[in-house]
């Protein structure tokens, strides 16, 4: 046999473990230190009552002969799939079913999708950003050109920053992650225009979308005409509604979207049902309680609590006077290091002066160097006494 020898291609992924390591090293050393995580972008807020609930009853209908369910549409249960479209519809998206594709999370459906596309295709990632981007396509062996952000663009780098560059698959986060940045309607409406003019396919990740609470910023690419022609969309209930560990969340592939008369969504389809058996029925009906009244208040509440959380964070780099983008919109905060260009050092030294954990921004890409994340989904307690230590040492 041989391997693929992309993977030879893979640079191991030390962030997560090196903070872990570190972390562990400190503590055996500093046994009664209280150590305050603000690293990590896992929630800490339990599924709310409408989700728990709709699950019980959910896993009833698996113990009686009448209403077990085996093997359900690769692409999702209807009722699902109904849900979603009611929720995109209150954005002012209209989408058929067919488009709505129902799967165990953001992270496997961006790596799957790439499956579709030709190896050939030039691939276009923002930098700093999630990391899963790079290394899918780098399993591919695609060209990958990276786009900067910086404060200078806010972190939202634009179509004509490219110059001569050509771009066949465009990666866009918004809110991002890490930067907590998010493009207007106007920026993406470029991002739109250049994909249509180049026919590449734009791949939008919107697994932060319902942090977003400005009504003018978009949650969607669909809110921004035409993008059905050059757009598919991932989203994920992983932050909306604390499924990280319940795992679900859905792929929109518009039927306009095709390549010559090819139809991307076919290819999608036939992806899927292939190499995919779909969601727990459990899941799935414990995803269509989140877009029910009662779910969606819920819901907003915690992701209020969150971004109470992010606030906090953002008014104490306030009256430091470090700079930052995210806190609103989003639950990260991107901040500037003060007089140092080294995010490992400043990792460090806040774990040694503060015992506060967050993330070393040179692990979202070259570009994420001299930045350093938090991240708002801890708790309330934690995150004020967080605030507190960073004031006492950074003032
Ligand atoms: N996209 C972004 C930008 C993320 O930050 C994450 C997770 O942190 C994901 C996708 C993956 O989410 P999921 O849990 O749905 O796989």
């Amino acid at each position: 046999m041989t391997i693929n020898n992309n993977y030879l291609n893979l640079k191991d992924s030390y962030l997560f473990s090196t903070i872990a390591k570190k972390v562990r090293e400190y503590s055996s050393q500093n046994p009664n230190a209280k150590i305050i995580r603000m690293g990590i972008g896992d929630v800490t807020r339990p599924l709310v009552p409408a989700v728990i609930s709709a699950m019980q009853n959910a896993v009833v209908d698996m113990s009686k002969a009448e209403t077990f369910k085996g093997y359900g549409d690769e692409q999702g249960y209807g009722f699902l799939q109904t849900a979603v479209k009611g929720y995109y519809a209150k954005k002012g998206v209209p989408l058929e079913l067919n488009e709505i594709f129902i799967g165990d999370g953001a992270k496997s459906d961006l790596g799957n999708i790439l499956d579709i596309f030709g190896t050939e295709n030039a691939v276009l990632i923002p930098d700093p950003v999630y990391p899963v981007y790079v290394d899918t396509n780098i399993m591919h062996g695609r060209k990958i050109v990276f786009m900067n952000g910086n404060l200078g663009n806010g972190f939202l780098p634009m179509p004509i920053e490219l110059n001569k560059t050509k771009a066949d698959i465009i990666y866009l986060c918004s809110p991002n992650n890490p930067t907590g940045a998010v493009y207007t309607k106007a920026q993406l409406a470029e991002w739109v225009s250049y994909a249509k003019k180049h026919n590449a396919v734009i791949l939008f990740d919107s697994a932060y979308e319902a942090f977003v609470t400005d009504k003018t910023l978009p949650t969607s690419i669909f809110e921004i005409k035409g993008a059905a022609d050059c757009a598919i969309e991932f989203c994920s209930l992983s932050k909306t509604a604390g499924f990280t560990g319940t795992r679900c969340g859905y792929t929109v592939v518009p039927n306009a979207l095709k390549n010559g008369d090819i139809s991307i969504n076919k290819l999608w389809l036939r992806r899927q049902t292939t190499k995919f058996n779909g969601v727990s029925y459990v899941v799935q009906r414990g995803a269509e309680a989140v877009f029910s009244d009662e779910g969606l208040a819920q819901i907003t509440k915690d992701i209020e609590y969150y971004l109470g959380n992010a606030k906090i964070i953002a008014s104490t780099l306030d009256e430091l006077g470090i700079a930052y983008t995210g806190g609103n919109n989003s639950p990260y905060i991107w901040l500037k290091i003060p007089n140092s260009n080294d995010s490992w050092a400043f990792f460090d030294m806040l774990l040694e002066k503060a015992q506060i954990v967050g993330t070393p921004g040179a692990g979202f890409g070259a570009s994420g160097e001299g930045h350093f994340r938090f991240s708002a989904f801890g708790q309330r307690e934690n995150v004020i006494e967080a605030m507190e230590r960073l004031k006492q040492i950074l003032k």
